[in-house]
């Protein structure tokens, strides 16, 4: 056995150790972000309650602007005006009402 092959033995066993440990880091992490083999109980790991938080914001996107309902006015509808924008927020709500239900029968009628 020369040198050569020593140290080429010693490499390969130091590599599939290595592989070895990452493996069984990665199923380590695996499984804490999946809360499966947790030895515990109740709350979910950190991992899993990040991935789940992240999972839920990218549910809760939110959809398309909407817009004030008024004809004609592109302005964002804001919720703190009851959902039209700041220059009609003082037009009565039956009139926004009238806006909206309009609005909604123009865009069954597009589809
Ligand atoms: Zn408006």
């Amino acid at each position: 056995m020369t040198i050569r092959t020593l140290i080429e033995d010693f490499a390969n066993k130091l590599s599939s150790l290595m592989e070895g440990q990452a493996l069984d880091r990665a199923r380590n992490a695996v499984e804490s972000a999946l809360g499966v083999g947790a030895r515990r109980r109740g709350r979910p790991p950190k991992a899993a309650s990040a991935a789940i938080a992240v999972i839920g914001r990218k549910k809760r996107k939110k959809g398309p602007k909407q817009l004030c309902p008024v004809p004609g006015c592109k302005n964002p509808a804001a919720p703190v005006f009851g959902m039209v924008c700041s220059k009609h927020k003082d037009l009565p709500k039956a009139q926004i009402k009238k806006y909206r239900e309009a609005r909604r029968a123009k865009k069954l009628k597009a589809k």
